[in-house]
């Protein structure tokens, strides 16, 4: 995590984290902090949704729940399979970094040696200019020479084999990046990259009272979250591994009708979010209106038959940012738009304005 405050934007968030840690029954430590900062800069969404629900109705934190809120949400959300990934990908690159070293070493090693003995041949050419000296000492400098060609190319293997292991754990590296943001069944981005996307968004918003007003054109962003209705039913009815299917096939049609520009991720188990950063509220309600028809009408099979169209189908809450919101409300008022959109009857939209 890295925190780019300015001293005053940082002093700000100190007097606003200060009173409510001190209410915890947690030491006052930096873990501690780090929590409450970022609860306060609301940057990080999954984070403030966590700790509201934990302290709702005056609960407080302790040790362990602000400890794993860090872990979880702060320390970069690693879980125990990541951080043993990026342990191994570690350990790899230490090796490689000690084969390097030693060979440098000897390739020194064996060039100091050269350079002593032109030295002494110099000496001895110097001291007695016979042919027999002459030709012994060029003897032993071709030798010498010869030493040397062999060791750099020895060091030039080494060092080519260490380059390709190098590239190979770049790619490792590269892979663990993608499978932490990547939802492994769909294969959307899963709820920490929608999280991060979000927060970026958010951060290019003009604040109000900001030097620079917005451009005219300029159009705050809007969410769309869905959730498969009845989705249990299905899994009861037909099996998980149907169940899997149905998100797959719910997540394709959402990708395959969205226009560049605007993410969808899946941020729970049969739960979609969609980050349109310019978009009005209207084109954004057209848009959910779409994919829901175009998910009651998908046809999902199963085994030799084709599943009845109505028996999947989705509600969509939508709404836009208001100036100066936080992440936290933002993605708040898309929730009970989709609560709305269920408790409506379900297989419906419902959009609530700021
Ligand atoms: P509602 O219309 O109110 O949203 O009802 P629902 O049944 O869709 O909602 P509920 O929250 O009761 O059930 C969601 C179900 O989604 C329960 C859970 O077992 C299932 N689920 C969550 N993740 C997965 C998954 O990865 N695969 C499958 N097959 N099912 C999942
Ligand atoms: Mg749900
Ligand atoms: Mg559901």
């Amino acid at each position: 995590m890295r925190y780019t405050d300015s001293m005053s934007r940082s002093a700000e968030h100190l007097r606003a984290a200060l009173p409510l840690m001190t209410r915890q029954r947690t030491a006052l430590h930096p873990i501690t902090y780090a929590v409450w900062y970022e609860f306060v800069t609301s940057r990080n969404l999954a984070l403030n949704q966590a700790l509201l629900a934990q302290t709702r109705d005056g609960a407080t934190l302790d040790e362990a729940q602000t400890w794993e809120l860090y872990r979880q949400h702060i320390g970069d959300g690693m879980k125990a399979d990541e951080i043993a990934k990026a342990k191994i990908i570690g350990e790899g690159l230490s090796k490689v970094l000690d084969n390097m070293a030693v060979t440098a070493a000897e390739a020194g090693q064996e060039t100091a040696r050269f350079d002593d003995s032109l030295g002494t041949w110099v000496e001895q050419l110097l001291a007695g200019p016979s042919e027999q000296t002459q030709s012994e000492v060029l003897r032993e400098l071709l030798s010498g020479s010869r030493e040397i060609r062999a060791a750099m190319t020895v060091l030039q293997t080494h060092l080519s084999h260490s380059q390709q292991e190098i590239d190979s754990l770049r790619k490792e590296v590269q892979k663990a990046r993608g499978e932490a943001l990547v939802d492994a069944l769909t294969g959307l981005p899963n709820r920490r990259a929608f999280d991060q996307q979000l927060s970026a968004c958010m951060a290019e918003q003009p604040q109000p009272g900001a030097e620079q007003p917005a451009p005219a054109s300029a159009i705050a962003p809007c969410l769309l979250l869905g959730d498969i209705d009845f989705f249990k039913r299905i899994n009861d009815s037909f099996g998980h591994s149907f169940g899997d299917q149905v998100l797959r096939a719910v997540a394709r049609t959402l990708q395959g009708a969205l226009s560049d520009g605007a993410l969808a991720a899946r941020v729970g188990g049969e739960e979609f979010a969609i980050l349109l950063p310019n978009s009005s509220l209207d084109q954004a309600q057209r848009l959910a209106e779409n994919l829901r028809s175009k998910v009651a009408a998908g046809r999902i099979r199963r085994g030799e038959q084709v599943q009845e169209a109505e028996n999947v189908t989705i509600s969509l809450g939508v709404t836009q940012l208001a100036a100066g919101e936080s992440a936290a409300d933002f993605y708040g008022r898309a929730d009970r738009a989709l609560y709305a959109a269920k408790h409506g009857g379900r297989n419906r939209i419902a959009a609530l304005a700021h």
